[in-house]
């Protein structure tokens, strides 16, 4: 078991996390929220984390439609009834749009990946969940569960934790999305943000070369103190 289970009451967020698979809870209005299960494996880990408040579960969010960060979503929505939010780019694969497959550029994330203890079971997990849910193989999109919702629009409340709203950060990918909390002054990056030896890493890897550098550039002029990554460690100071 390699599951690290990271409470940062002062946020009101609790990550869990297996290598390099983040997952978020947030304190939301009145029941957890759940940011990018990328996997059935981290589904599970949610559900024993909440125990019974796995039942007020009020929605699982996504910040971009790639299976590490929505593999687990559907199994979630499941096993809680709540529903299961997106981009309205991400519908848009839905509909049949082509997700992009291949990045057009990968930079620095290898130390991302060694930053964390490997766990060969989410790996696994994640590998076996790409062939049912969200897309980055050649495959394209896949989903199983009832359909997401596509609410996650600029400047919008996320749905069911309204103190945190919508940041558009097209780069990674074309329906990619932060999450910011004005309040505590915390950004969750979703992947426009990787974090790797106590350093921000902007756009480690980008299928959407058009928009990476002014949503680099949008999250930089953030007032942030606190960012939690798609993919490494938090950081908490506000020279990050
Ligand atoms: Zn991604």
């Amino acid at each position: 078991m390699s599951l690290i289970v990271d409470r940062m009451p002062e946020l009101g967020v609790t990550r869990l996390s297996r290598w390099i698979f983040n997952c978020y809870v947030l304190d939301g209005d009145d029941g957890p929220v759940v940011v990018d299960p990328g996997s059935r494996r981290i589904s599970l880990d949610v559900t024993t984390l909440l125990g019974k408040r796995a039942a007020g579960l009020r929605a699982v969010v996504a910040t971009h439609g790639h299976t590490d960060h929505v593999g687990g979503a559907p199994s979630l929505a499941a096993m809680t009834g709540a529903d299961v939010h997106v981009a309205p780019a991400t519908i848009e694969y839905t509909r049949g749009a082509r997700p992009p497959s291949v990045p057009s550029s990968c930079l620095g994330f290898g130390p991302v990946l060694l930053g964390q203890p490997f766990d060969g079971a989410v790996l696994r997990s994640s590998a076996a969940d790409a062939l049912r849910s969200g897309y980055g193989t050649p495959l394209g999109w896949r989903w199983t569960g009832p359909d997401p919702v596509g609410d996650l629009t600029d400047d919008a409340p996320v749905p069911g934790a309204s103190e945190w709203i919508v940041v558009d950060a097209p780069g990674h990918t074309p329906d990619s999305v932060a999450l910011w909390h004005a309040g505590t002054r915390t950004l969750l990056a979703g992947d426009a943000i990787a974090t790797a030896r106590g350093r921000a890493l902007f756009a480690p890897i980008t299928f959407d070369k058009q928009h990476a550098p002014a949503t680099s550039a949008r999250l930089r002029g953030l007032p942030a103190e606190h960012l939690l990554p798609g993919h490494g460690l938090p950081l908490h100071t506000p020279a990050w």
